[in-house]
């Protein structure tokens, strides 16, 4: 059951062509970004049920997703970059910076 986000991304870009919900430029997929995380603020903020929480959260994803393959970004790989980068950050002392 368990997919990579690679597999994720192509089941998503299957659905959203399938049904006509494409986003069709980076900038539209950074808009519904925005969009999607006040979603996620209002169901926090209304303590909605853990599934509409989740489902909010993960339209976010489902947008960042979107917008990094208009970016041609390979998010596995980024990831695990910056992983390994943040590995050797100096850490401040002052947590809010
Ligand atoms: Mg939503």
């Amino acid at each position: 059951m368990s997919k990579t986000i690679q597999e994720l991304q192509n089941l998503m870009v299957d659905q959203l062509k399938r049904r006509g919900f494409y986003p069709k430029d980076e900038y539209e997929a950074l808009l519904r970004i925005g969009e999607e995380v006040g979603e996620l603020y209002e169901a926090v903020r209304e303590e909605q049920d853990q599934k509409n929480i989740a489902f909010e959260a993960i339209d976010i994803l489902w947008n960042l997703l979107r917008f990094c393959e208009f970016k041609k970004i390979d998010v596995e790989r980024t990831f695990l970059e910056k992983l390994a980068y943040n590995e050797t950050r100096e850490l401040s002392s002052d947590k809010n910076s």
